[in-house]
């Protein structure tokens, strides 16, 4: 029998705690897979857990985080069919059980049973059986692990649009504000523009401007220009009706009401930013049921989003080299949260082992 295998994995102590060690290297049970992670992406929930030192759903420390990931399938554990040794894929951070109340309801995004999967800022991952099973997803030769890891926060990204679309018959053409040009911003407003909407995004900052043309912004509010951010989305509207589809990327309870004041009678509103525990909004009862209006709050992913999201990442359209900005080692990740929480330009790094 030979020694236990080590390899270098980034370890969450707690708030803004990483440490660099030292640990076995995974090995997979039935049903399960060790991927060689080929790049790992940082991720506004990733930097959330940084900050806080745990996530109530996901992980509590010490524990190997990290969530977005791509790789080579390392080693295979019994009764695993799908996958061989070397195959190239991308294996998303959760399951569903689909046998519990939600899932029946096809609401899988809610599983009751959920698994979820953290450590992909190490140098390999054990993946569980569900997650094989369910979410694992092959990657063609030409497509590089940076760009398949995507799938993972745009498989959250279409299902928030999908949902838009089951509420309110939309058209080509139609407007969608995107409020917030973070990571997911940015992929609102172009997997809207690739749907063929025109968009509206409404930003922050003046490195964001760039940004959001990139994705397919047709027009740009900069809200510490106008006086007013919603009426200038509505001023760029047919006769100032607003939005059709109003998306809040923010997480903000301010940015919330914003989404609700800038959409049209009839219009939908999503507010996919999760706000701080315990914010609360105020919203015009009379405006919301006379006009209206649709309002969701989509959260996470299913297989079925996971499997869109794939497909845009891996069809050619979908600009993924440009969400990659920046690349580090597995051992600089500290530097690159510290960097991170100081609100740089940066959109994606890829952690390379
Ligand atoms: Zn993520
Ligand atoms: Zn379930």
């Amino acid at each position: 029998m030979s020694a236990v295998q080590e390899m270098t994995a980034a370890v969450l102590h707690g708030k803004e705690d990483i440490r660099i060690e030292r640990v076995p290297v995974p090995e997979p049970a039935a049903g399960e897979i060790v991927i060689k992670v080929g790049a790992a992406l940082t991720c506004g929930t990733d930097l959330k857990v940084y900050r806080r030192g745990y996530h109530a759903k996901m992980l509590v420390p010490p524990a190997l985080f990290g969530h977005e990931l791509a790789g080579t399938v390392h080693a295979v554990g019994e009764d695993v069919t799908k996958f061989a040794l070397g195959d190239r894929v991308v294996a998303l951070n959760s399951a569903p059980c689909d046998a519990c109340f939600y899932c029946e309801r096809k609401q899988p995004n809610l599983c009751d049973d959920i698994i979820f999967n953290n450590g992909a800022y190490a140098e390999f991952i054990r993946i569980p059986a569900r997650i094989v099973e369910k979410n694992t997803l092959a990657i063609a030769d030409g497509v590089p692990f940076e760009h398949a890891a995507l799938t993972e926060p745009l498989a959250c990204v279409v299902r928030g649009l999908d949902e838009c679309e089951a509420a309110i018959e939309t058209r080509p053409g139609d407007t969608v504000a995107v409020i917030g040009a973070g990571p997911i911003g940015l992929m609102f407003m172009h997997t809207a523009q690739i749907a063929g909407y025109r968009v509206i995004a409404v930003v922050k900052r003046d490195e964001q401007i760039a940004a959001a043309k990139t994705f397919g912004a047709a027009e740009v509010v900069q809200t510490t220009q106008v006086e007013d951010a919603v009426a200038a989305v509505r001023a760029l509207t047919p006769n100032g009706r607003g939005v059709d589809v109003a998306i809040e990327a923010v997480a903000t309870p301010a940015t919330w009401e914003w989404a609700v004041d800038m959409v049209r009678k009839g219009g939908v509103v999503n507010f996919f930013g999760g706000c701080a525990a315990g914010t609360k909004v105020e919203l015009d009862t009379n405006r919301l049921h006379y006009n209206d209006i649709k309002l969701l709050a989509s959260f996470h992913h299913t297989p079925t989003t996971a499997r869109k999201a794939f497909a845009l990442v891996t069809g050619g359209k979908f600009k993924c080299a440009e969400y990659i900005t920046g690349r580090a080692r597995l051992t600089e990740l500290d530097s690159v949260f510290r960097k991170l929480m100081s609100r740089t330009n940066d959109i994606k790094t890829a952690i390379l082992p």
